[in-house]
């Protein structure tokens, strides 16, 4: 467990808005989110608009890791699955937070009313009805850090010592974790990726991104209707991992 417990001990707090108490996570408790069914789209047929600036060269292939991840992903020898899964789940939260962190002062309640991802795609959350409700995009994934932070530091969810073994729900709650990963991605690649260029990051968000899509491919962790509207239709970051399959980058 010691990679697990170093990995806790670099948490810190993430810099955040306060959370209005009406929808705060806390009043849920952590499993609120686990019920959500998943993203709204809006009632318009999607309209083309400009392309994102993510998939135009040379952004689409800035990445620090060149060639594939297959080998980042694998497990070290005599490292337990669930471990290793409970491991990258903390860094992927960790460094997301960090990105997220750099880009506060852009995604305001004003630049960012809803919690977008493109023209068609808009995440809800469930309030405390759980009625799925439209929130701002930086109320929106406070509410994911939050609850993420939540579960990490649970030990009945992400045991740390010794003789406790993990629950056999987690699986399930390593999907829920991911799709909300892959939210705030999404929101971030669309809403701030010229944020994200400005910062002089975009290789080091490319690559986490990337590393994030093949961890999850290969721990079964990416549920693809999440990368995928109902008609079947990819969203910009579903066609950023296909531009990266191309490349080699990602497995096919
Ligand atoms: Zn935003």
């Amino acid at each position: 467990m010691s990679g697990f417990l170093n990995s806790i001990g670099r948490l810190r707090a993430p810099k955040r808005a306060p959370i209005p108490s009406q929808l705060s996570p806390s009043t849920g408790g952590y499993e609120a989110p686990l019920v959500s069914p998943g993203a709204e789209l809006s009632g318009q047929p999607p309209s083309p608009g400009p392309r994102p600036l993510f998939l135009c060269q040379p952004f689409v292939k800035a990445a620090l890791v060149k060639g594939s991840f297959k080998t980042i992903v694998a497990p070290p020898k005599y490292v337990d699955v669930n471990e290793w899964v409970a491991i990258n789940l903390f860094d992927f939260y960790h460094n997301l937070n960090h990105f997220y962190s750099a880009l506060t002062e852009f995604c305001t309640i004003h630049n960012c009313p809803t919690m977008s991802a493109g023209h068609t795609l808009n995440f809800l959350w469930p309030d405390q009805n759980q009625r799925l409700v439209s929130l701002p995009a930086p109320t929106y994934i406070d509410f994911v850090m939050s609850w993420l932070q939540k579960l990490l530091e649970d030990e009945h969810v992400f045991p740390t010592k010794s003789g406790r073994d993990f629950p056999s729900s987690f699986a399930y709650t390593a999907k829920h974790i991911y799709k909300h990963l892959f939210r705030v991605f999404a929101h971030l690649y669309h809403a701030h990726f010229e944020q994200v260029v400005h910062l002089s990051v975009e290789a080091h968000f490319n690559s986490l991104f990337a590393h994030f899509l093949a961890f999850g491919k290969e721990f079964d962790l990416l549920v693809m209707k999440d990368l995928m509207t109902p008609q079947g239709m990819g969203q910009g970051v579903a066609e950023l991992a296909d531009r990266w399959r191309e490349m080699g980058i990602l497995e096919v």
